[in-house]
């Protein structure tokens, strides 16, 4: 019995000793990108892009296969990041009319307090007045690939001259170099890739002209059962524009009065014209119409999107690489995650919004040496109002009591740890692209949807037998029993999580 004890208590000293040994605060450094598709990243499985940085991620770390969003947006989605809460307590629901509270109490500020040196730099799109860091260099707005503009801490603006990964990946590791290294940091970058209209660094161009594409397999989707994927305005084919999307412009100085064209220097703007004028002369040659010009616009947008990812990519290396320069990798979790994920052709789309796969999925990664076993993947469901207290919970400082994301801490120490049941979702804008607003819950295998505003109607699909959501199955007899089971579901996490606009809706339909 004794001898039981005392090797228990070996056990569980050498488990303490090996996960907690440093007595120093990890650091934290956060990379977030936008609208950046796990379809396209070779750790997730894609035999066409090329990520040799984020994957280094996956071979020294840990691949969540089942991380999601709570509000597949720009600003929504770093709205949960930053608060761990849900867009209807956070406050910003929508791109198009919400203001960020930024008093609010963020996993960052709770850091700061607790002796953290906090940083943000890149893309936020909160506005332009950040709480919580020590410093930050926010690109302004949705911000711009080339020259782009910046507000800096003090609230001074500055122009800086070149490609915005470049750019923002050099404000990040000055940032760290002006550290004395002696309180750990949090630093986030926000990278403006892969977002609309994927503008590449020019020293990437060509390289995936000559790459196999095909289309994927719901390319020629006719939304049967699911009238607000019937009713949106993100299709490749009809919605994706020849001139602003593609730059297809009809001549040259067209292209230059474009506002993404209009500020570049003489030298950018001339690379462009290099590229993409050969590629204009032989559109005009081949006179594509219908399945034809779909096809080419499809091949092109994910051209243009890989090529711009390239970048990105280089420039997560750029971090790592510091941190290995300056020992700071062991000590040292780095996460990188998308804002959401995006359709890349699938369902005819591009964009993203939809509670479907590929836009309620996000990429996500994370190392962390010591802690994290390197080369696995987690089946756990995570989502991103889950990161705020897991982080706070990895740096031992408490989190708010209305916190409503759950800590995978358990998950990054091991892998088969499961830390949730279900996810909710809530998407609230109801504007540009014209996708309805709907909210609803998913536990893995069955998803239930209820679409409100645009469009009225539930939607209801088993994940196993159609993985690609192409086959409605509300109000089949089949699955009237999970049917009932994931509508029971669905109320009470409207209930916990206290989302009082899907409750009344809820109360309505009844
Ligand atoms: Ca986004």
């Amino acid at each position: 019995m004794n001898y039981l004890k005392n090797l228990t208590l070996i056990l569980l000293l050498s488990i303490t000793h090996s996960t907690y040994g440093q007595t120093s605060k990890k650091n934290i450094v956060i990379i977030i990108s936008d609208d950046h598709a796990y379809q396209t990243i070779g750790a997730y499985g894609s035999h066409i892009a090329k990520t040799p940085n984020i994957d280094r991620l996956a071979k020294e770390g840990t691949v969540f296969n089942k991380a999601y969003v709570t509000n597949s947006i720009c600003g929504p989605s770093r709205a949960t990041l930053l608060t761990g809460k849900y867009s209807h307590k956070n406050g910003f629901k929508d791109n198009e009319t919400s203001n960020f509270d930024h008093s609010q109490d963020l996993f960052v500020k709770r850091l700061r307090n607790a002796g953290y040196k906090t940083a943000w730099i890149g893309k936020q799109h909160l506005g332009n007045n950040p709480q919580g860091f020590d410093y930050s260099s926010i690109l302004i707005g949705q911000g711009h690939y080339f020259n782009p503009d910046f507000i800096n801490t003090d609230g001074t603006r500055e122009r800086v001259e070149g490609y915005v990964s470049d750019i923002v990946t050099q404000k990040a590791t000055s940032w760290l170099d002006t550290l004395d290294k002696t309180a750990p940091f949090c630093l986030i970058i926000g990278h403006k890739a892969t977002h609309r209209t994927w503008m590449p660094d020019p020293k990437d161009f060509g390289k995936y002209d000559d790459a196999i594409i095909s289309l994927p397999e719901t390319f020629y989707d006719t939304y049967e059962g699911r009238q607000a994927a019937k009713e949106q305005e993100m299709s490749i084919a009809k919605d994706m524009q020849m001139g602003y999307d593609l730059k297809m412009y009809k001549n040259p100085i067209e292209l230059r009065k474009d506002g993404n064209f209009a500020r570049m220097t003489e030298q950018q703007f001339n690379k462009y014209l290099a590229y993409y004028k050969p590629i204009h002369e032989k559109l005009e040659m081949a006179n594509l119409s219908d399945k034809a010009l779909a096809e080419w616009k499809y091949r092109r947008y994910m051209i243009d999107y890989l090529n711009t990812a390239e970048s990105m990519d280089r420039n997560i290396g750029t971090v790592l690489n510091y941190l290995d320069e300056n020992d700071l990798t062991d000590n040292t979790i780095v996460i990188y995650l998308s804002d959401q994920g995006f359709y890349m052709g699938e369902h005819g789309w591009f964009d993203k919004r939809f509670m479907y796969e590929e836009s309620f999925r996000t990429p996500m990664l994370a190392r962390l040496p010591g802690v994290i076993k390197p080369n696995t993947i987690t089946n756990a469901m995570v989502m991103n109002v889950d990161i705020a207290p897991t982080l706070l919970e990895l740096a031992n400082v408490e989190k708010p009591k209305d916190m409503q994301g759950v800590s995978f801490l358990p998950t990054l120490k091991n892998n088969n740890k499961k830390t949730r049941k279900g996810m909710f979702y809530h998407y609230y804008e109801n504007g540009e692209h014209a996708v309805s607003p709907h909210f609803g819950v998913s536990d893995g295998r069955y998803k239930l949807i209820r679409f409100y505003k645009r469009v009225e109607g539930w939607e209801l699909f088993d994940l196993e037998a159609d993985p690609n959501e192409l086959n409605n199955v509300y109000g089949k007899a089949k699955y009237r029993n999970i049917q009932n089971r994931m509508e029971k579901i669905l109320r009470k996490e409207v209930q916990n999580l206290q989302d009082e606009d899907a409750a009344n809706i809820l109360q309505n339909i009844r």
